[in-house]
């Protein structure tokens, strides 16, 4: 995946700014930045997402804008933070339309694709609420049925925005290692938007560090959380505090002097 001095608006000002960046395949990427860095239209930037805005994004060294959406949801599966799904599909439905990339028009799933999606359901522990309604479940569940959904597409690559957002520390250790699961033994490439850099620190080899829509530095979770970079993107003064047990990075942000 690669963009090419890519630019990105919305309406007036510019959100991606002459960004060039090449994912390989295999690879765990965590993009981190402020809020309203960039971090999720970048993401939609490199799955084809956003329309009119793909002539510089490539996927297996093709221009996204000739490939087919279809042949694209074969390829590159996109878990968005925000679920705005109305229609009152059932949970494991939900999971099924994980599919229809591979489903010809009109035809309905095979067996193959129901088991495919059972697996998934399995893998993110959502079979319980298999047949409950999914605007009726948690956001929490919510983020776990739509990660099933992106597994049962069976993608090479998987985009996720802020994954483990509405989980509690057991789905977010258990969802990231699932992806970390696909990546070792799949071989899927993964990148996800992550605002907790610990866990960036413990899952991604490769760190994006973005702020106003430009690439600030990246590299290892070792090069890339340090006090003095963290703190001329994010302004504040934090302690890097090393867990020896895996090698990751705690950010301890410093009291502020609530006198001064
Ligand atoms: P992040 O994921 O880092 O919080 P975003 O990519 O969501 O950042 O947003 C980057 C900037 O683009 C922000 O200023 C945000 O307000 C703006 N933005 C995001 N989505 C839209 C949209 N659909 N229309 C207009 N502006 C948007």
């Amino acid at each position: 995946m690669e963009l090419k001095r890519s630019d990105f608006r919305y309406d007036r000002e510019p959100v991606i700014r002459d960004f060039s960046l090449k994912i390989f395949p295999g690879e765990f990427v965590g993009v981190i930045g402020p809020n309203g860095s960039g971090k999720s239209t970048l993401l939609k930037l490199l799955g084809g997402i956003l329309p009119g805005a793909k002539s510089s994004v490539y996927f297996d060294g093709l221009d996204l804008s000739i490939q087919k959406r279809k042949t694209l949801a074969q390829s590159i599966a996109w878990v968005p933070q925000e679920n705005p799904m109305v229609f009152p599909f059932k949970v494991s439905e939900v999971v099924l339309m994980g599919r229809h990339p591979y489903l010809s028009a009109l035809a309905f799933e095979s067996e193959e694709d129901c088991q495919i999606a059972r697996r998934a359901m399995d893998l993110t522990h959502t079979s319980q609420f298999a047949n409950r309604l999914f605007n009726e479940i948690s956001s929490g569940e919510k983020q776990r049925v739509m990660i099933a959904a992106a597994i049962a597409q069976e993608p090479r690559a998987m985009l996720l925005d802020e994954p483990t957002s509405a989980l509690d520390l057991k789905f977010q250790m258990e969802i990231l290692n699932i992806l970390k699961i696909m990546n070792r033994d799949q071989g899927a490439t993964i990148v996800m938007a992550l605002h907790d850099l610990h866990l960036a620190s413990k899952f991604c080899d490769r760190l994006i560090l973005i702020k106003n829509g430009t690439l600030v530095v990246e590299g290892s979770p070792a090069t890339v959380l340090q006090k003095e970079i963290l703190k001329d993107v994010y302004e504040i003064d934090v302690n890097i505090i090393r867990d020896e047990t895996d090698g990751s990075f705690l950010i301890s942000p410093e009291a502020q002097d609530l006198n001064s």
